[in-house]
């Protein structure tokens, strides 16, 4: 039988991903990017972590209220810049629409089998080739008792759902990671939590696709998708054309505008992000972990240190704001003293965007009314973490198979 061809549109983790689970399934495999594949992305210097914790969406109640609190105050980690390109206006309102408890409820078992699902499929791919995976949980470390009590619920929430969450004081969050001075009021441990340094694992997988025939093409801009009515036939850009059977557009924070050439538009925002890695950190934490209030996250990567954090929703490109970076380097001296001394000046801040949905759900399934064309985006603070199950689900809806668990939460045509 003719094998089916399969053109992937992007070299994030998404896309690499769903290349290396469509190579598995016997597909022929041809991917594309504008720059180098699983380096000129979101995915590459991102914060490394795996997240089965994470089973709450970005569009939760209270998200309103200290988006508005903070949007004057310049180093704060959470920002919708104030425009009114009717995208970014349409995202707001649909933001505003899904913020609620209503749809936390809707939305935790998803995220919590996707997650769960995922992490499985982390411990499978570093069976068969080691990318440095680290079992050893997250804590959500609180710098006041009022964070602790908030964070308190979400374990109480994280228990009822499965997923294993201990409240730990300041004494016995020493006690599991010593390495680390810390002026916190306690922290919650979720031992399921992961982290890796994305660059290795995104090496690996390129190294996988590869060798298992993928072609993979970079410096080339996609801006045309070629289509009948219900079908596309190809896609073009930078004097290319890549003729296919299906096509997976994984263009992260970009996607929504290559989209528009087939008349979709796909309520997407980029969500800016820094990072920063001290190479010879003061000391080096044994877990990774997440300043609650400050929403700021800390993990170790092979004797290094990341510092990650900030979502200033709507800002394309990767033009540095100091000020947040200022404000994340604060918070990691206000919880971990030690690092007061650290030249944080000779560091230079990384920024990536993610592809923000307004529901906090990502996108994954087939474009309405063409059926050749795929979608896989939208996974803002979580698409190292659900990368692998991504890639699967996608390989799965390509061969026409049923995923692990339903998934029409993550309909592309769901607003
Ligand atoms: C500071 C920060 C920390 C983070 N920490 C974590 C974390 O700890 N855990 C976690 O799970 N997630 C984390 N994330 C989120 C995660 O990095 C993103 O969700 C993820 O990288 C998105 O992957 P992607 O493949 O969809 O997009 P990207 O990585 O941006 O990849 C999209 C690719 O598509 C290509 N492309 C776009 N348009 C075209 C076109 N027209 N033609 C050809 N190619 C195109 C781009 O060049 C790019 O390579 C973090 C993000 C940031 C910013």
């Amino acid at each position: 039988m003719k094998k089916s061809r399969v053109v992937v549109v992007g070299g994030g983790v998404i896309g690499l991903c769903t290349a290396y689970y469509a190579l598995r399934k016997g597909m022929e495999v041809t991917l594309v990017d504008r720059g180098k594949p699983g380096i000129d992305n979101c995915s590459a210097r991102n914060a490394g972590m795996i997240v089965p914790s994470h089973f709450i969406p970005l569009a939760a109640p209270g998200m309103v209220a200290k988006g508005l609190r903070w949007i004057l105050n310049p180093k704060s980690p959470f920002y919708v810049r104030p425009s009114l390109n009717p995208d970014l206006m349409r995202w707001g309102w649909l933001f505003l629409r899904y913020a609620n408890a209503r749809h936390v409820e809707h939305s935790v078992e998803l995220l919590r089998d996707l997650n769960l699902e995922s992490r499985r499929l982390f411990e499978e791919l570093t069976a068969d080739e080691d990318f440095g995976l680290v079992k050893r949980g997250l804590l959500m470390l609180c710098k006041s008792g009022k964070g602790l009590e908030a964070e308190a619920e979400v374990a109480d929430m994280a228990r009822l759902l499965g997923i294993q969450a201990e409240v730990l004081d300041a004494k016995q969050t020493a006690m599991v990671d010593p390495s680390v001075t810390m002026n916190i009021a306690g922290a919650v441990h979720f031992p399921q939590d992961c982290h890796l340094d994305p660059q290795r694992f995104l090496e690996s997988i390129t190294r996988r696709v590869l060798s298992m025939g993928g072609t993979i093409h970079q410096e080339i801009e996609i801006d045309r998708i070629i289509r009948t009515p219900d079908k596309i036939t190809a896609v073009e850009g930078s004097g290319q054309r890549f003729e296919g059977d299906q096509f997976v557009i994984c263009g992260g924070s970009w996607t929504s505008k290559l989209l528009r050439n087939v008349g979709l538009r796909l309520p997407l925002q980029p969500g800016k992000g820094y990072s920063l890695t001290i190479d010879s950190p003061p000391q080096l934490p044994q877990l990774c972990s997440i300043l609650s209030e400050a929403k700021v996250a800390v993990t170790p990567m092979d004797g290094r240190l990341r510092i990650a954090g900030t979502m200033e929703v709507g800002s394309m490109g990767t033009h540095v704001n100091r000020n947040r970076v200022e404000g994340i380097i604060h918070s990691i001296v206000d919880y971990f003293p030690v690092f007061d001394g650290v030249d944080f000046s000779s560091i230079e801040p990384w920024a990536g965007l993610r592809p923000v949905s307004p529901d906090g759900i990502p996108y994954l399934g087939n474009a309405p009314h063409i059926e050749n064309l795929f979608i896989s985006t939208g996974h803002a603070m979580m698409g190292l973490s659900l990368g692998p199950v991504s890639g699967r689900a996608m390989a799965d809806l390509l061969t026409g198979e049923t995923p692990f668990r339903d998934l029409a939460g993550m309909a592309v045509n769901r607003f």
